[in-house]
């Protein structure tokens, strides 16, 4: 059996044709790629206002400055997330405060983050993990209930709608990641979504050297240059085109592990928030012996993850934050999480060859 890797992008004919098409015209940075996929991205999301980011990262950094939010701030961040959520906010000057996650879905919870308020909280990052969405009901009240902003990381979850409205519209704004791993990738990319028309300016220009027109040499801020390239953006537009059927492909795919594992009783599958939406980022598997499956897995040509480290852990963001105490479900789900891949070109007969290696795993391994 060939390796199969946690995630492939599914590139094909329209996106070579798409990416051929930008070189052709010669309008290398963002022209009309860049507003076609912007026009797709808003129409999905349902979103007002959008602007690019180079990478998701960096959405969250550009969306924390429109904010306002630097030295002194607070931000509450799920201790269970990629580095890059508490990361963006060190990167403005502002501290990530961190908080335990539901000890069913994983999701941030409202309650959690009420705990950690101080009088220097200024905004809230709730995280889709998995491409799923916590309790924004709960979420929204509690930033409404304190006037916190909020600033939603929704990386993993392009498609992925809670009570029918899109992640990363709930908050003042929501950002996205094209990253080659992602639900649809443009190879890098990132998308800032708002709903005021003054973050929205402020996004421009923080965006694009501190000004509004590309044409003018006069600058009323400072700002970067967080432009992408309209290659990117065409790669990204077929990706739209198709997203439904990403979207049908990585469901196919995980009921596909459910039906093979149904009588596993080692595993089991994180559930989802009630009224959200699930567009699989990986499928997410709380496994017995975990840190003995993941290599047994990988020796068998599988490559598996475990879920995030915690960020509490972080060497690179946290001296002494070692409290385990505080966060008893992330280090259930670091302990027992791990990913499998759901990429749309992933075969029935290789999810049944990687169920039957699990299943293999538990008949035999003891500790
Ligand atoms: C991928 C990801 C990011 C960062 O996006 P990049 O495009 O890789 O910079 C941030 N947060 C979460 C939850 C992610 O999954």
């Amino acid at each position: 059996m060939d390796r199969i890797p946690q995630a492939l992008p599914w590139i094909g004919q329209a996106e070579k044709m798409s990416v051929a098409e930008t070189l052709d015209n010669a309008w290398v940075t963002e022209g009309s790629m860049m507003q076609a996929f912007r026009a797709q991205l808003l129409d999905l999301t349902g979103a007002r206002y959008g602007v690019f980011a180079p990478n998701g990262t960096l959405a969250l950094v550009l969306g924390l400055l429109a904010l306002d939010i630097g030295c002194g701030d607070e931000v509450i961040v799920p201790d269970l997330s990629f580095f890059a959520s508490a990361a963006a906010c060190l990167l403005v000057g502002a501290r990530p405060v961190l908080v335990d996650v539901d000890p069913m879905t994983f999701q941030m919870r409202a309650e959690y983050c009420e705990r950690a308020l101080t009088e220097n909280t200024k905004a809230i990052m709730p995280v889709h993990l998995f491409g799923a969405c916590p309790d924004m009901t709960a979420i929204m009240t509690l930033a409404e209930e304190y006037g916190l902003a909020v600033i939603e990381d929704a990386a993993q979850a392009v498609g992925v709608h809670y009570m029918g409205q899109h992640a990363g519209t709930f908050g003042d704004v929501g950002c996205f990641s094209f990253f080659a791993d992602k639900t649809v990738t443009s190879g890098e990319g990132g998308f800032v979504v708002c709903r005021a028309e003054d973050v929205y300016h402020k996004l421009l220009l923080l965006r694009n050297h501190g000004r509004r027109e590309s044409g003018s040499f006069v600058h009323s801020g400072l700002g970067w240059n967080f432009r992408i390239t309209d290659m990117q953006a065409a790669l990204g537009v077929a990706q739209m085109d198709k997203l439904t059927h990403i979207i049908t492909r990585k469901r196919e795919r995980l009921e596909w592990y459910k039906q093979d594992l149904a009588g596993v009783d080692e595993v089991e599958f994180v559930p989802v928030e009630d009224g959200s939406e699930h567009v699989p980022f990986r499928a997410a598997l709380l496994c017995q012996r975990a840190s003995a499956l993941l290599p047994y897995l990988d020796q068998r040509s599988i490559q598996t993850r475990g879920f995030f480290y915690p960020l509490h852990w972080q060497p690179a963001l946290w001296k002494d934050q070692g409290d385990d105490a505080q966060f008893p479900n992330t280090l259930f789900a670091s302990a027992r999480g791990i990913f499998l891949p759901v990429y749309p070109q992933l075969q029935r007969c290789q999810v049944t060859w990687i169920c039957d290696r699990i299943k293999e795993f538990y008949s035999h391994a003891t500790d």
